[in-house]
């Protein structure tokens, strides 16, 4: 018999495109070189490399010394954060980051590590219902020691965009770099400059049907930063390392294929939304959308229900054939509720039941109609086990 398997997980990753492993296949073995290298092969993987950097260029709507090929994005984010933060200290002095709470832990944790470890001034921007940072909650804490302001420009978590063109020109006014976590946006926002107009823009592959395992930061021309890898001069001596060229091959593939084919998945991909966000707080009671209902990812649909154990919930889901996700980090033992929600204001009862679904390319209608109407039941018995 057939088991039915539904994959609605697409905001943690996405399947390579089959177009993306066949542009990358030639440089696992006949194209092998090293772009470092002075020779032949090098040269050949060095063409490869610096194509593929202009493709992400154009992406950024940059120039492509302004790109810096990374691990994952959330190596870029690192790179942005410690880079930028370690530069502006010994270089002006300034001490102070300022990052919104509804951070990927990527920024997050780097932010706290800059500030336990390192001594820089850690504060933390308010955020509205949503999570999104007002630009008059930015002019009340930029000051002029800040050294980095970095704010998620879609989360991961609840879908909710970020516009940030006024905190960029307050940024500017400050002389105070901006950078933005874009790692969930890329496979349906446009990661171009004059959309996004930040200093520095976080990227990674598999999550826009890219291969795992590279990333790239986007950096304004001018914005001084700290290398976190030291070594080899690649990467304009802001990242050392021999470059994986296979991988930067399929990610520029990758990214092309998604700029694309954008408003034909986005289209899709909002009709199965409409779906999600209209059908599962009707059918459940006690149950909210999480971040933005209006100015979200297209493919993100995020609740919370009262009551309930999210990892139980995610459990029995995935014994019914559907993968979704939590916002909680806690896979197993003692389950905390999410950095996210709490910083949204969620009680615990509340922020514990979260529920994220995020739909793909190959996501049927009958893939979201089929969970929606398995969903009530399972949150239902799930309750009733709980004391
Ligand atoms: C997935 C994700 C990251 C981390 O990217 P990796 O490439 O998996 O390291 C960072 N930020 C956001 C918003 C993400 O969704």
């Amino acid at each position: 018999m057939h088991e039915k398997r539904v994959y609605l997980d697409y905001a943690a990753t996405t399947p390579t495109d089959p177009r993306v492993v066949e542009a990358m296949l030639p440089f696992f073995h006949d194209n092998f070189g090293n772009p470092s290298s002075v020779h032949r092969w090098g040269q050949h993987a060095e063409r490869a490399v610096e194509n593929s950097r202009e493709i992400v260029a154009n992406a950024f709507g940059s120039s492509p010394d302004e790109v810096i090929f990374t691990s994952c994005g959330s190596e870029s984010d690192n790179l942005a954060l410690r880079g930028v933060a370690l530069s502006a200290r010994r270089v002006k002095g300034a001490n102070h980051i300022l990052v919104s709470p509804v951070e990927h832990h990527a920024v997050l944790r780097t932010a706290q590590d800059l500030a336990q470890n390192h001594g820089f001034e850690l504060e933390f921007l308010p955020v509205n219902e949503y999570g999104q940072v007002s630009p008059d909650a930015l002019i009340e804490h930029l000051r002029s020691d800040t050294a980095v302001v970095s704010i998620i420009y879609a989360n991961n978590e609840i879908g909710t965009i970020n516009s940030l063109a006024p905190h960029a020109e307050l940024c500017r006014e400050y002389d105070v770099p901006l950078h933005t976590d874009a790692v969930q946006a890329a496979s349906q926002l446009e990661i171009n400059i004059n959309h996004i107009p930040a200093d520095l823009i976080s990227v990674g592959a598999h999550k826009f049907y890219g291969p795992k395992g590279i990333g790239a930061l986007y950096v304004r021309r001018g914005i001084q930063l700290d290398p976190i890898q030291t070594g080899g001069s690649q990467e304009f001596s802001l990242r050392a390392g021999t470059l994986n060229v296979p991988l930067i091959v399929g990610m520029a593939k990758a990214l092309e294929i998604t700029i694309h084919e954008r408003e034909i998945h986005n289209e899709h991909y909002q009709f199965l939304q409409n779906i999600l966000l209209e059908d599962i707080p009707r059918l459940i009671p006690d149950s909210t959308i999480t971040g933005d209902p209006n100015n979200r990812l297209p493919n993100h649909a995020s609740f919370v229900f009262r009551g309930v154990d999210g990892n139980q919930l995610l459990a029995a889901l995935d014994i019914a054939g559907f993968a979704c996700s939590s916002g909680s980090a806690c896979k197993t033992g003692d389950p905390e509720p999410s950095d996210v929600l709490v910083a949204l204001g969620y009680e615990p009862d509340w922020a514990l039941g979260s529920l994220r679904i995020t739909v793909g390319r190959p996501t049927a209608e009958s893939d979201v109609r089929d969970l929606a109407s398995t969903l009530p039941e399972l949150v239902a018995l799930n309750r009733s086990a709980i004391p």
